[in-house]
């Protein structure tokens, strides 16, 4: 095995695959340590994939249990086989892990298992049980990803206590599930347990799910689970989470009345966040710098206080998404092969997989007006769309804000079906500097769900017509 190399990526997730095969299409010798046993990181093994197989699985399931009756498909004996879909949830994942694999091979990627600690600017050892073998390298790129956080005195066991990893694989459907975190993935996880049959509790510090999405959506959003079935404790503050004989007792103060409440469920799973990772990277020894969250701090090329040691993904600054930390990925490869890679964080899309998906990109109301950008807006419900009409799924709207002098549009939010696969339009858009008439202007296909968005974008100058 070659000892030299042009780059070595530590971390074998979204940015650093996708970084280290970028720089090996780029003509660099390029080399890329995972420790994990498998390729493909947070996401590929215990976080996208996962739990969109299980998001899609359990709607299936919900789907055929509440739903084919009425439409004239007519099964009986509609039984759950929990272990027969773990295993389907982890062939997909095996599928993808070594997929990345092969295309190393391809690429001529050197895969290199085990640890891996820096120790200079052109110094990696990568330990692997008891072995350890040294490579020298013109640059690092760390990609080293994040791990779940707790709260104060809360130990997550993975076994009724449970983090997303452990709520991806329980073999038994909880009677009772809380939720402790409205963010995307206690949202995500939920709904899968909710469809699958459990009760779900979610109980969120602050006044709203979702934060940092658009307000109006996030209401929205917040109205069509409950009707669903999930339950919200909103600004409550979770003291404590114990053992109570088979059960946990949750306990959680309401952060407006003081008062104090306490629920006991099967499972509890907390959703609280996630902290950049680099434990034994060996960072403060040779210099790497990070920010009071811990994340390593990193200039514009994405460069550490060492300058030819890169950081990228989760373990940087910005939104926690594997498609955030493959743009990165891809940047760095190129800035290292003298070319002008970049990212342009404006337009970097966000979803939750729930039915219906909630997707954005952009602005959101609350940030324009922090800005004091002056702004208009479309908005487009699912309701009168044909092809929600037809498949009976119509919750939800798109919205547009534009910019009221020039109708540059700033923010594109939508909750409603697909909208997952929607919003990839409106980052083109963006990224062009499209206008809402430009929108407004582009033909849709008929009947499609994406009819919404140029019905939305119609509507920003007031002109909807199947509204
Ligand atoms: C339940 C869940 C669902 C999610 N769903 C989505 C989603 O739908 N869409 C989305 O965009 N994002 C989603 N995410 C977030 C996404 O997984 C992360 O943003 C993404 O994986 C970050 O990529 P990364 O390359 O920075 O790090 P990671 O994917 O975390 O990869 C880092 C890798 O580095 C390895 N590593 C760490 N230290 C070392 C070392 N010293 N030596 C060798 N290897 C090391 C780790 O083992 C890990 O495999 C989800 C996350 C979770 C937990």
């Amino acid at each position: 095995m070659e000892n030299n190399f042009d780059v070595i990526v530590i971390g074998g997730g979204p940015g650093g695959y996708v970084c280290a095969i970028r720089a090996a299409q780029l003509g660099l010798k390029a080399a890329c340590i995972e420790s994990r046993g498998t390729l493909g990181g947070t996401c590929l093994n215990v976080g996208c994939i996962p739990s969109k197989s299980l998001l899609n699985l359990s709607e299936n399931y919900e789907n055929a249990k509440k739903n084919f009756n009425q439409q004239g498909i007519e099964i009986s004996n509609i039984k759950l086989n929990i272990e027969k879909m773990m295993k389907t949830k982890d062939k997909s994942v095996q599928v993808l892990t070594k997929g990345i694999e092969f295309l190393f091979k391809k690429n001529k990627v050197a895969y290199l298992k085990g640890k891996g600690v820096i120790f200079s600017k052109n110094d990696v050892v990568v330990y692997e049980g008891d072995k350890k073998t040294s490579y020298k390298t013109n640059n690092i790129v760390i990609a080293t990803g994040s791990s779940a956080v707790s709260l104060p005195g809360i130990e997550i066991n993975e076994k009724n206590i449970v983090s997303s990893t452990g709520a991806l694989s329980l073999s038994q459907v909880p009677k009772k599930l809380i939720v402790i975190g409205g963010g995307y993935i206690g949202l995500e996880m939920g709904s899968i347990w909710s469809r699958l049959g459990s009760e779900v509790t979610v109980i969120e510090y602050l006044d709203s799910i979702t934060p940092g999405m658009d307000k109006e959506i996030s209401k929205e959003f917040e109205k069509i689970l409950t009707k669903q079935g999930i339950k919200f404790k909103l600004d409550s503050k979770v003291i404590s989470v114990k053992n109570k004989s088979n059960l946990v007792r949750i306990e959680f103060i309401n952060n407006k009345t003081s008062k104090k409440e306490e629920l006991d469920a099967d499972k509890a799973l907390v959703a609280v966040g996630r902290k950049p990772y680099t434990e034994g990277l060996n960072l403060s020894k040779i210099g790497i710098k990070k920010d009071d969250k811990g994340r390593i701090k990193v200039n514009s090329m994405l460069q550490t206080s060492i300058g030819n040691i890169y950081a990228i993904g989760d373990v940087i600054s910005g939104p926690m998404l594997a498609h955030k930390a493959e743009e990165e990925g891809m940047a760095v490869a190129e800035i290292l092969a003298g070319q002008k890679g970049h990212v342009n964080y404006d337009v970097i899309p966000g979803v939750v997989y729930t039915f219906p998906e909630v997707a954005s990109v952009g602005k959101t109301e609350e940030q324009l007006k922090k800005l004091n950008i002056n702004y208009k807006i479309g908005k487009f419900p699912f309701l009168a769309n044909s092809r929600a009409k037809v498949n009976n799924k119509t919750d939800g709207f798109v919205k547009i804000l534009a910019d009221s002098k020039t109708d540059k549009v700033l923010g594109v939010h939508i909750i409603g079906p697909h909208c997952g696969d929607m919003i990839g339009e409106m980052a083109i858009a963006m990224e062009f500097g499209a206008s809402a008439e430009d929108i407004a202007r582009t033909c849709h296909a008929h009947p499609t769900h994406a009819e919404a968005i140029k019905e939305a974008a119609l509507a920003v100058d007031k002109r909807a017509i199947h509204f």
